[in-house]
Formats: C-alpha cells, sequence, structure tokens
C-alpha cells in the first residue's frame, strides 16, 4: 500500500536509513531482573538509536516503537526490525489462522527468545447465530496451549483478553480464573485487555477494569482523531500504573493524496509517541520501506508542520474513516454494528487488505452486519462527524458477502 506511493528518491533514503540502524544501531545492555530471581525474556539487546519506555507496572523495557505482526507474512521484516531495535511483538492466537504467530515464533526461537517480548492474544467470547457466549476457562487454556506451541516458547511476556467488547466481561470468573492461572503456572508474566469500542463504552472499560485493578496492560484504539475522553481515559489508567500499548495509530493509513506534501503516517505516529502516558506504539507493517519510514519518527517531535499535515490528510479521509466517538450508537434501531463495520471497511480501503475486511466482517452475527441496511428505507442512522452511513454500510455488504 504505502510502498506504491513511495517515490525513487524516498526509497533509496528508506533503504540508506535501514542500513544505518542495523550496521551501527545495536549494543548490548546487562538484562534487568522486573520478575523474580531470573530475568525471563528481560529484553537485554536494545539499540542506541531505539527509544525505551517502561510498560507501566510490568517494569519492562519495550521499544516505543514496537511491531504490530498481525498482517505481516515475510520473516526478513521481522530479523530487520530485531536489528533497529524494536524487542516487543504483538500477534494473536487468531491472526493469519495461527501463521502469524507460528511466523513469530520461528524468527523470535532463532534470533533469541530470552532478548525480546511477546504479547498474544486470546478470544474471551465467541459469537454464533447471533449469541455472544463468553468462552469457558478450559478452552481459553487449550487455545493458549496451541498458541505457545506455536510461539515456540513455554511463557507470553503479555497475555490479552482479545477484543473485549463489555466493561464486564474481563472480570468474569472465567476470565479472571484463565488470565490468574497463567500468571500463576508462568504461562503469562502479565495479562491485559485489548478493546476496539466507542464513545462511553471505551471510557467505562478503563474505569470498570483500573477500578477492579487486577489487569497491567491495556491495548488500545489511540491516535490523533481519538476522542479527549478516551485520551483522558488512557492518561488516567497510566497514572495509577497500567501499561499503555496504542494500536490503530495512523488512522486508518489510507493512503493520501499528492497535495499533501509531508507524509501523514510519521506524522500520526509522531502524535501517538510525542505522550508520555503511551509505553508503546504497534503499527502493524508489512514490509521494510513501512519499517524504514516508521523507524524514521524515533527521538523526533511533531511539529507544526506534521499537525498541518495531519489535518489536511483528515480532510481528504473524514468521509470514510470512523472516529468511534460512538455518538451513533443508538441511532439504529436494528443493532447493525456501525463501528465494526467500519473498522472492517478500513481494513480494506486503508491498510488495503480487503481479505481482512471481509473476514472481520464475516464473523459478525447476521443481527449485527448490514443485512438490515439493505432493505432499510428510513435510516435512522446519524453520523455527528458527517459519514454517510446508512451508503457505507451498504457498501460493506456488497463486497463482503
Ligand atoms: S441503514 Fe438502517 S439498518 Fe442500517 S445502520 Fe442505518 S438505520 Fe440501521
Ligand atoms: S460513524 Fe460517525 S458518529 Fe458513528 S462512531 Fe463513527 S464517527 Fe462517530
Amino acid at each position: 500500500m504505502r510502498e506504491k506511493q513511495l517515490t525513487r528518491r524516498r526509497f533509496l533514503k528508506d533503504l540508506t536509513l535501514t542500513c544505518t540502524y542495523s550496521t551501527f544501531g545495536v549494543h548490548t545492555l546487562a538484562a534487568r531482573n522486573v520478575w523474580g530471581k531470573t530475568p525471563k525474556g528481560a529484553g537485554s539487546k536494545e539499540s542506541a538509536t531505539m527509544e525505551y519506555r517502561t510498560l507501566g507496572k510490568t517494569g519492562l523495557k519495550i521499544s516505543a516503537l514496537s511491531f504490530g505482526v498481525m498482517r505481516l507474512s515475510e520473516p526478513a521484516v521481522l530479523f530487520q526490525a530485531l536489528d533497529m531495535g524494536i524487542n516487543y511483538f504483538d500477534t494473536a492466537h487468531r491472526y493469519q489462522n495461527g501463521n502469524n504467530e507460528k511466523m513469530l515464533g520461528k524468527v523470535l526461537k532463532q534470533y533469541g527468545r530470552s532478548k525480546v517480548f511477546i504479547a498474544t492474544k486470546i478470544p474471551p467470547y465467541y459469537k454464533r447465530f447471533g449469541n455472544k457466549r463468553l468462552n469457558h476457562q478450559k478452552s481459553m487454556e487449550t487455545m493458549m496451549e496451541k498458541s505457545l506451541r506455536r510461539l515456540q516458547t513455554d511463557y507470553v511476556d503479555v497475555l490479552f483478553l482479545h477484543n473485549i467488547t463489555n466493561p464486564e466481561w474481563p472480570l468474569h470468573e472465567e476470565m479472571l480464573g484463565f488470565c490468574q492461572k497463567m500468571k500463576k503456572i508462568g504461562k503469562a508474566r502479565f495479562a491485559g485487555i485489548s478493546f476496539h469500542t466507542t464513545g462511553q463504552t471505551y471510557v467505562d472499560t478503563v474505569d470498570r477494569i483500573l477500578e477492579a485493578g487486577f489487569y497491567d496492560v491495556f491495548l488500545a484504539t489511540l491516535n490523533y482523531k481519538s476522542p479527549p475522553a478516551h485520551i483522558q481515559a488512557l492518561k488516567r489508567a497510566r497514572h495509577k500504573g497500567v501499561g499503555i500499548v496504542a494500536m490503530k495509530t495512523q488512522a486508518g493509513g489510507y493512503k493520501p493524496e499528492e497535495n499533501i506534501s509531508l507524509n501523514p503516517h510519521q506524522a500520526a505516529l509522531k502524535w501517538v509517541l510525542d505522550n508520555q502516558f503511551v509505553d508503546c506504539a504497534i503499527p502493524g507493517m508489512v514490509n521494510r520501506q513501512q519499517l524504514a519510514e516508521n523507524a524514521g519518527v524515533i527521538g523526533k517531535k511533531i511539529g507544526w508542520s506534521d499537525r498541518k499535515t495531519l489535518a489536511a490528510y483528515y480532510d481528504e479521509v473524514k468521509d470514510r474513516y470512523c472516529l468511534r466517538c460512538g455518538s451513533c450508537t443508538s441511532s439504529c434501531k436494528k443493532q447493525v454494528d456501525i463501528s465494526t463495520i467500519h473498522r472492517c471497511l478500513m481494513y480494506w480501503e486503508g491498510y488495503q487488505d480487503f481479505d481482512l475486511g471481509r473476514a472481520t466482517y464475516r464473523r459478525l452475527p447476521p443481527t449485527e452486519n448490514a443485512l438490515a441496511c439493505m432493505g432499510c428505507t428510513a435510516p435512522t442512522c446519524n453520523c455527528s462527524n458527517g459519514i454517510k452511513i446508512s451508503e457505507r454500510m451498504r457498501h460493506a455488504h456488497i463486497h463482503f458477502t
């Protein structure tokens, strides 16, 4: 996607940067004992050119630019990232039907498991025929065993409950029991939750989990267009010692038009890392050019021209990019999951990954997908940011089914 927009000059510059990182940037520091007597996976290899931050109360010292592995299928890019000093890698049980974990496991085994941090995610619920049902602890344990086998390790550094949509779920006895047990028997060092929720549900999720006090890390959507209430919620969490990992940092990653002179993707990443309550960002990267592009941001502050670029970029994508503000949540009486469907469209149009968009769409139960929109003659859905929701929903349904 972004690879195509690089000019030849830009391409050469990126490669030069990449080589510089690889040849001169790496040195080794002593491992820190942050977890009992044995510094299991203490992340001993650090780069002089990478910035490291402490992941909240976990004490893990992770690279500010970390790696969202989800869509990557080229192991060489992971080796390149390791050479740059990236030491935190995020995957999930269901990414690429398990092949994502397998690829990461193979690379990290070769590189040295103890030098890096691995985060994976286990789905806490399944949806079938319109019902959302929590998984049993036993089936989550089975999934965890499978993930560990694929990752070729006997533990992960952070175990996330994946895609939480209800603030109460992580506190359910099956979920807590699962995470507690994984920590107790050493299969997970720390536990966290990931969520894509919108509006007040995002805030409620943060506050409910903080109140319970069990989870160590939040993996949450955060970018320069995030609602202020979401940003404040994450700040509260970090203040209480919860580690903050930012995802969806590029606000869709759409291809910018020619009239945007600076790089909106770099500007967007700078905005995220400029927030000191953020411990790391995990932009999804699928090739060396994107990796070099993101690494080019390290150590740079966001400036006036970056903000101008971001404003111009948003102006271009505002009819497509859902801010996840949640204002439209109750405007559809038929319970269409508007925000998830917008996310599916973003995977397709922004990330240029149609298969991911379709697969995510097809996981929606029929009662929540956009089938209802096809015959909706008097739409009540309304977007306060100007998106034509009914058109977008129909567009999704036509192409993803
Ligand atoms: S078009 Fe109708 S069914 Fe679809 S989201 Fe809007 S109100 Fe709901
Ligand atoms: S569709 Fe519009 S109103 Fe609804 S969450 Fe997205 S930006 Fe907000």
